[in-house]
């Protein structure tokens, strides 16, 4: 082919641009029948995604936009390996294991020998996973007392939408912590009201999507704890840790929030967020093997011994379990608590700056012991500002920058926030030239002033 290129190229007729099957649009509902030039195609859909934008400043999303050189190298070594093919990448599955008892250790498992888990698609998969055990568990607990088990609940905070999809995809009934006043997040209180026989778990979330708060996760374990010695009743929990099961264990090693509180059955965590690995990769892991209920674990026999396997999916890329054991081993502890503190740093940096512009009110500052390196900002109540923030959220959008500006869920639908997300790969000058681009959207509205601001309706789908 690349001689055929060659010859091609010798004619004088391989400018892309200048091409004639380059001179018309690509199909767009319908396959064409002729086959075409892969460079002259690659081009074409190659700067159909140049209009994305650039994710690097996408500040909106918690998934990783920087990979090194090894992660690429890793990934195209990678690509043809399935990993649910146990028998024939016997070294992918091994890697997983690998992963899986490292996560084990990393959250003071007792017993990792004991500890049981896999990857996943991701967090939301990975909720679904232990949705499941708590609900199996739950059942066969009130099967072995003669009761009914036609009504289960879960409790939660304000939760991510894949909880949601959970509790209806498995006709769970939601008890969902709504947010009061300043209380964006679950309390001890607030869980007591809502558990009883017939709750399936309790599920903090270690860094709320809508502020980055860590929920207290130990405070609410005390509570249970109360509750069982007064009632008898004993309930577990699941960690939601998509994004905090990645950093405190790192940053804010003193924090209890993991398998340390016995009540803490199961774990999940996005290896594509704060995992650092290329998108697609979520872990699940279980304090012990009885947590995970057998009857939802498919047993394959494969490597001489057993290979347990338990997921939605079944053909799935190996890629992102490969990066996954790449990055334990050569980041290590350190290299993740240095990656994570920095971006600590930048966000800490960022609060400040945005503190000093006047207008706002700080939500989340970066402070590693309370949440993830993100902050979140609302309009100082009781002015008149001129603008919205989905005003400035348009605006940076001008520069290329995706700063999400979006209203809270029940019930504080009324309040609207601004939050950037600090990751790795956006560096301390990134920051301040971001700084230099909100402080000209902000007096451009001095200069010109906004007749109508904007409404989050209205803003449609530019700010998040
Ligand atoms: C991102 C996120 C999820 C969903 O995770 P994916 O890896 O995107 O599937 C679930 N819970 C929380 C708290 C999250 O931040």
């Amino acid at each position: 082919m690349l001689h055929e290129r060659h010859r091609i190229r010798d004619k004088g007729v391989d400018e892309i641009f200048a091409s004639s099957d380059v001179s018309v649009v690509l199909p767009k509902y319908a396959m064409p029948e002729k086959e075409q030039d892969p460079r002259h195609t690659y081009q074409l859909v190659a700067d159909e995604l140049m209009l994305d934008g650039n994710s690097r400043q996408n500040l909106a999303t918690f998934c990783q936009t920087w990979l090194e050189p090894e992660v690429h190298a890793l990934m195209d070594l990678t690509m043809d390996k399935n990993m649910v093919d146990k028998d024939e990448y016997p070294r992918t599955a091994e890697l997983e294991e690998r992963c899986v008892h490292m996560l084990a250790d990393l959250w003071n498992s007792p017993a990792t020998e004991n500890s049981i888990g896999t990857s996943t698609t991701g967090s939301s998969e990975a909720a679904m996973l232990g949705g499941m055990a708590l609900l199996w568990n739950w059942r066969a607990r009130r099967r072995a007392e003669g009761k009914p088990t036609d009504r289960p609940n879960l409790v939660t905070g304000p939760v991510q939408v894949c909880w949601h999809k959970f509790t209806r995809y498995w006709d769970v009934e939601h008890r969902e912590i709504p947010m009061e006043g300043d209380r964006l997040i679950m309390t001890p209180e607030e869980v007591l009201k809502r558990v009883d026989e017939n709750t399936i778990g309790v599920v903090p979330t270690l860094g709320v999507t809508f502020t980055g708060d860590f929920e207290p996760v130990e405070d609410v374990h005390r509570a249970l704890d109360r509750l069982q010695s007064e009632t008898g009743l004993d309930l577990p929990m699941h960690v939601d840790g998509a994004s905090g099961a990645f950093l405190a264990p790192f940053t804010a090693p003193h924090l209890t929030w993991d398998f340390r509180l016995p009540r803490v059955k199961s774990i999940n965590a996005s290896g594509h967020k704060f995992g650092l690995s290329p998108l697609s990769v979520g872990w699940i892991v279980w304090r012990s093997k009885e947590d995970l209920p057998e009857e939802l674990v498919f047993d394959v026999n494969y490597l001489g011994g057993n290979m347990p396997t338990f997921a939605l999916n079944f053909s799935r890329p190996g890629g992102q379990i490969a990066v996954q054991y790449y990055n334990f081993s050569r980041l290590g502890r350190e290299g993740y608590r240095k990656i994570h503190q920095q971006c600590y740093d930048i966000a800490m940096y960022l609060a400040e700056e945005i503190d000093r512009l006047g207008p706002f009110e700080i939500l989340s500052n970066g402070d590693p012991h309370k949440g993830i390196p993100a902050i979140s900002w609302k309009l100082k109540e009781g002015v008149d500002h001129g603008f919205t923030l989905f005003d400035l959220a348009v605006g940076l959008r001008a520069k290329g920058w995706k700063v999400p500006a979006y209203t809270m869920p029940a019930n504080r639908e009324d309040m609207a926030v601004q939050r950037i997300l600090v990751r790795h790969g956006f560096s301390r000058d990134l920051a301040s030239l971001l700084m230099n681009d909100y402080r000209d959207a902000l007096s451009h509205f001095d200069r010109h002033p906004i007749v109508h601001p904007l409404t989050e309706a209205e803003a449609g789908g530019f700010c998040h």
